[in-house]
């Protein structure tokens, strides 16, 4: 959570300082700040509540002009938003300034300890301690860098922290343990961020930091160390493939329906993913008894989505755990298998799970979209998706991409297993080869209606997203959508429960979707017909998402019906999701909510 970014040059940064959080504002957006040093002095700090666009000019964050700075994009955690608790935080005498991404977990002592020895606070935040610790220390060691390695080590908890001070005036000193944090090597100039979007303009040569690391950066180089030893680390530098068009909403009004869009590309690009690593990836699932799936959000919904792949294309039982759950609920050992899928690859909670596995002797693998990011760095068998940034911190093409993978894994599970044979996967992967035409002509044919309906529909209150085996976790992750992006309250869940309890609800005031299988999977069809009729029964509103059909019954119970491509059970319930995905947005344009940056959420969840 929230965006940290740096840069040492020889001219005026402040420019390149601005429009670095700006492209890291979709990582938190409450409040944002910068701290400068122009060749000498105090660090000069401007900051308050509010978007980068709103606070860079209320604060006139281009007036300061200097040629080293730090900035940040915060979403509070500890401390309400406010400008006071906006980053930077100072030390008291100023000369120290730091940002942070994180949480100091035994802040609560340190600002205790900190006061008694005469420290003035001015912030609810736990990063404050940081700045006056290292005042406390530098006063004693009278070195910046032992002032800051011995504050780094007193601190509890997560972080990534970038220090500006006023006696080196010349460099950026920076750290990370489990919030992510790289470097950007630039000519004559370097950077720091939180990921790649805060320096892709200027320079695609990164070096990720790893956890309990430091480094210095100066306009001409920079050095790595270990937080505990102080010893010198050789890093590798990456040259990143994404640009940095693909980070714009390239003529979209949002990232949201831009990414949507993608889904055609994103999908071609997973059915791309070369044949030897998927059946590695594969063969090492299949080499352990024992299998669990983890994601967090919508990434849950991915696992529970395989979940129902692999049992029905491969005869493979998995255990589904919510990431952030994982360690309350799953055994690990040397016979299990964890499997979690992350767009970031930095989420916290799904770290935290994928860290307790391998702590426990199990083996892991991630589907994940950011390379280099942490859990890429961490886990045993790593698919790159390969999706291209995903700016909207909702997660559409990322999400859909995964689940493409998972359909293909399942594939390769289910020849391992002897249940499919290699025509019978073959076959399965042509229909995934119709995925991205199909998309495209949703999106092309579709979204109109979609969007009328949505107009329409934009008053109710409530929603029931209802979906039967493998559009269960479809219904989910739509009612999910539709939280997030439009504050519409929504619940996804099985169209059989239905009748067990949540059917007293239905009235004028709660509308339902039902995701309707191809007629061909017949019982399935059937039994989710039973439910849509149960609706209509009792006068409730239901929208019907489903596949085109030769010859459509004149009697099917919907309210309304949104008709997609025909479509083979493989693959129609990606369609079925591409059209929710629609639905959601519209709905949240229609109540003219903040699409790519929905209140209270960010993107890439490092906190606990
Ligand atoms: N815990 C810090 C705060 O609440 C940092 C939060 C963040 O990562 O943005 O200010």
């Amino acid at each position: 959570m929230c965006g940290i970014a740096g840069v040492v040059a020889l001219g005026n940064i402040s420019e390149k300082l601005v429009s670095s959080i700006r492209s890291l504002e979709y990582r938190g957006y409450d409040s944002c700040g910068i701290a400068v040093i122009n060749g000498s002095g105090k660090p000069s700090v401007r900051k308050n509540i509010g978007s980068v666009e709103e606070v860079s000019e209320k604060e006139n964050f281009l007036d300061l002009h200097g040629n080293v700075g730090i900035a940040h994009t915060r979403w509070a955690t500890h401390g309400g938003v406010t400008k006071l608790n906006s980053h930077p935080h100072s030390s008291c005498d100023g000369l120290f300034t730091v940002v942070h991404n994180g949480i100091i977990s035994n802040y609560i002592s340190l600002r205790e300890k900190l006061e008694k020895k005469g420290h003035v606070f001015v912030s609810a935040t736990d990063t404050e301690s940081i700045a006056h610790l290292i005042e406390e220390n530098y006063s004693k060691l009278k070195s910046v860098e032992k002032a800051f390695t011995a504050t780094l080590k007193a601190l509890d908890g997560t972080y990534a922290v970038a220090l500006l001070t006023a006696h080196e005036p010349d460099r950026i000193y920076c750290a990370r343990k489990e919030s992510p944090l790289i470097l950007g090597l630039g000519v004559e100039e370097n950077y720091i961020g939180s990921d790649f979007n805060a320096f892709i303009e200027n320079t695609k040569s990164a070096v990720i930091l790893d956890d309990n690391e430091y480094a210095i950066v100066t306009h001409d180089g920079y050095v790595v160390k270990r937080i505990s030893s102080g010893e010198m680390v050789v890093k590798q530098v990456l040259e990143i493939m994404w640009d940095s068009e693909m980070a714009q909403k390239g003529g979209f009004p949002h990232y949201m329906l831009k990414e949507i869009h993608e889904q055609p590309q994103v999908v071609r690009t997973a059915m791309n993913i070369e044949e030897d690593r998927l059946m590695k990836f594969a063969e090492a699932i299949a080499d352990k008894p024992r299998l669990y799936l983890t994601g967090v959000g919508t990434t849950f919904y991915v696992a529970q989505f395989a979940q129902y792949y692999f049992s029905a294309y491969a005869g493979v039982t998995a255990s589904l755990a919510s990431s952030d759950e994982f360690k309350f609920m799953a055994n690990v050992d040397d016979d299990v298998f964890v499997l979690a899928a992350s767009q970031s690859g930095e989420t916290y909670d799904t770290l935290s799970a994928l860290r307790h596995a391998k702590a426990g002797g199990a083996v892991t693998g991630a589907i994940v979209n950011v390379m280099g990011s942490s859990m890429a760095r961490t886990v045993d068998h790593l698919i790159l998706q390969g999706s291209g940034p995903e700016i909207c911190v909702i997660s559409t093409k990322a999400a859909l991409s995964q689940m493409v993978i998972m359909a293909r894994l399942a594939l390769r599970l289910g020849l391992l297993n002897g249940k499919l044979t290699a025509k019978d996967v073959k076959a399965r992967e042509k229909e995934l080869d119709a995925v991205p035409k199909g998309i495209e002509k949703i999106l092309n044919e579709k979204s109109g209606f979609i969007h009328t309906i949505a107009k329409e529909q934009s008053h109710i209150p409530h929603w029931l997203y209802l979906g039967r085996g493998r559009y269960y976790p479809i219904a989910r992750e739509s009612a999910l959508k539709m939280k997030e992006v439009a504050y519409v309250h929504a619940e996804g869940m099985p169209s059989g429960f239905l009748k067990h309890g949540t059917i007293a609800l239905i009235d004028d005031n709660l509308n339902c979707v039902v995701f309707m299988p191809p007629e061909e999977d017949a019982e399935l069809y059937k039994l989710t017909l039973s439910s849509a009729e149960e609706i209509r029964a009792r006068n409730g509103y239901v929208l019907g998402v489903m596949s085109e059909s030769k010859s459509p019954s004149k009697h099917l119970p919907f309210s309304e019906t949104i008709i997609l491509p025909k479509a083979p059970p493989f693959t129609a319930p990606f369609f079925e999701m591409v059209a929710a995905q629609l639905f959601s947005y519209f709905t949240a344009t229609t109540l003219k909510r903040n699409v790519d940056r929905p209140r209270s959420l960010a993107k890439s969840v490092t906190v606990a």
